[in-house]
Parts: C-alpha cells; sequence; structure tokens
C-alpha cells in the first residue's frame, strides 16, 4: 500500500505527478464580491473590472481571479457588457487615447 491507483480523489494542480508532500498550501481563497456583499457587478466601474482582464485583454478564469462562481459568471458578464460600450479593450492592441493625446 505505497501507492494509491486511480486517485478517485481530487489532487491538487500544480503538483502533477509528485506525491510527496506539498511544497506549498494553497490558501482557500474568498470571493471579494461575497465579503463585500455585492450582488451586482457594475459593468461601468472599469477600474475594478481592469483588475479582472489579463494584459491580453482576457477575462481571467476563477482560478486566478478568486471570485466564486456566481460572482465570476457577473465579472464576465460585466466585461463583456464594458467591451461593447468600449469601456475596456477587446484586444491589447486597442489603445485607449487619452485627453492630452487627442489634438
Ligand atoms: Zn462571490
Amino acid at each position: 500500500m505505497t501507492t494509491e491507483q486511480g486517485s478517485s480523489a481530487p489532487r491538487p494542480q500544480g503538483a502533477q505527478g509528485r506525491r510527496q508532500r506539498p511544497r506549498f498550501f494553497s490558501r482557500r481563497k474568498v470571493c471579494s464580491f461575497c465579503v463585500d456583499k455585492i450582488d451586482y457587478i457594475d459593468y461601468r466601474d472599469t477600474e475594478k473590472l481592469r483588475g479582472f482582464v489579463s494584459n491580453h485583454s482576457k477575462i481571467q478564469g476563477k482560478r486566478r481571479s478568486g471570485a466564486c462562481s456566481k460572482h465570476q459568471r457577473g465579472i464576465a458578464l460585466a466585461i463583456k457588457r464594458a467591451r461593447l460600450l468600449a469601456l475596456l479593450p477587446f484586444d491589447p492592441r486597442h489603445r485607449m487615447p487619452r485627453a492630452d493625446s487627442i489634438l
């Protein structure tokens, strides 16, 4: 009984193939929206939404953002709405014009 076969138990990713004790524990992430008791994520709050977009303008996953499923869906929806209204970029090459750069 040295190895377990099949391993139906959920194994933390990252430590692939390694059966040793994990080098670091993944701390349980707490959804910041649940903590703040925010039900609706506003698409106009671009400063906040920008934190959930990678620098390739992709929406970050739940694992990355730390949001719960419910709020992750809200984040994704808000980002998509903000993109349609050109509040957030679809593409990293899209440069937001600054007020002083417009001639
Ligand atoms: Zn949440």
